[in-house]
């Protein structure tokens, strides 16, 4: 098991992350998730023992690791630009951390075999790397980090560079691999898609500290935190005020729920529905269609909202209903 306690590292002036604490148990994956300068790529780093913390310590398995060497920890990382070593043959890449490890040739070429068929590349040990699509040099990259059987698995955005269809098959394959190999692992990303597909459990950071954590469904349901919410494509209202169980939404007073005061409340898909007769005037601005569903994109409080839209829906005026028993209170 990987433990972070407290850690907290600052450049300059400025704190990229701070007491943030969290644990990835023996064959699990862990998610961090956060927006572009959230400190995901920091905490990777100290992890690895590239960064060393100003506060805090990480440990394996019950020992401090916190100023140990990158090169003792047993640890694999794999990055968005793939690293590979150009010059050299998609065998001689996956073979490298065996090398370095004194591996004699024969286990050397069977470890690379039974790699590359891992990852779906069986057969391709003497191609030069240069010849490859994205996708398959990403393989490449998985398949050396996973050489040596790393202890622990660290990923910073590994299919940010890939188009959707790759990043939909790679994804899927690596949960495969995870599973099959036992993998405990820590996967950086911004995309929710992703993080929620791989990971057992999420941990999300906002500006360095962490606001939420949990299994991707505990997120779902309950964002907890504007940050979360916002990065899982939830619209948020700020500042509503609940008087006598009603608050004023887009202009009208709508029963709600909640006991007096002012709250932020995320709005989660679906809650939103343009309706004939809806209680909430609303201007359409655009029209989606996405995933087979169509939405239409209307302000709700200066906030913009994607409104589950019936087929050839029409800009200008409408109203719509809002059901304000699925909207989520969330800290700010
Ligand atoms: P993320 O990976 O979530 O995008 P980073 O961990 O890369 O975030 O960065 C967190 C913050 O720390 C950002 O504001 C970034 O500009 C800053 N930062 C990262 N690395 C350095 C560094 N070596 N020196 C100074 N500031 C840094
Ligand atoms: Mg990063």
């Amino acid at each position: 098991m990987l433990q972070c306690e407290s850690i907290r590292v600052t450049y300059g002036s400025m704190r990229a992350l701070d007491d943030v604490s969290f644990k990835v148990p023996a064959g699990d994956v862990v998610a961090v998730m956060g927006e572009s300068g959230s400190g995901k790529t920091t905490l990777l780093r100290v992890i690895a023992g590239l960064v060393m913390p100003d506060r805090g310590s990480v440990s394996w398995e019950d020992r401090t690791i916190t100023s140990d060497p990158a090169h003792v920890r047993r640890f694999g990382l794999m990055f968005q630009d793939y690293a590979l070593f150009p010059h050299l043959s998609v065998g001689d890449n996956v073979a490298f951390g065996l090398r370095m490890q004194g591996r004699d040739a024969a286990e050397r070429r069977a470890t690379v075999d039974r790699m590359l068929a891992l990852v779906g590349l069986a057969g391709y040990t003497g191609r030069g790397v240069s010849e490859l699509s994205g996708g398959e040099q990403q393989r490449v990259a998985l398949a050396r980090t996973l050489a040596p059987q790393p202890q622990l698995v660290l990923l910073d955005e590994p299919l940010g560079a890939l188009d959707r269809a790759r990043r939909d098959q790679l994804l899927a394959d690596m949960q495969r691999i995870f599973s099959e190999l036992g993998v405990t692992a820590l996967y950086v990303t911004h995309d929710h898609n992703e993080a929620f597909a791989i990971a057992d459990e999420v941990v999300v950071l906002d500006s360095g500290h962490k606001v939420a954590e949990g299994t991707p469904s505990d997120l779902w349901t309950n964002p907890k935190h504007v940050a979360v919410a916002t990065l899982l494509g939830f619209p948020v209202l700020r500042d509503v005020a609940v008087r006598g169980g009603r608050a004023v939404v887009g202009g009208v007073a709508t029963p709600v729920e909640l006991a007096d005061g002012v709250y932020h409340l995320a709005v989660p898909p679906g809650s939103v529905v343009i309706a004939a007769g809806g209680a909430v005037p609303v201007e359409v601005h655009g029209r989606r269609f996405e995933d087979g569903s169509v939405t239409a994109v209307v302000d709700l409080d200066g906030v913009q909202i994607l409104a589950a839209a019936p087929d050839g829906v029409a800009l200008g005026r409408a109203t719509v209903r809002v059901d304000t028993t699925a909207l989520v209170v969330v800290d700010g």
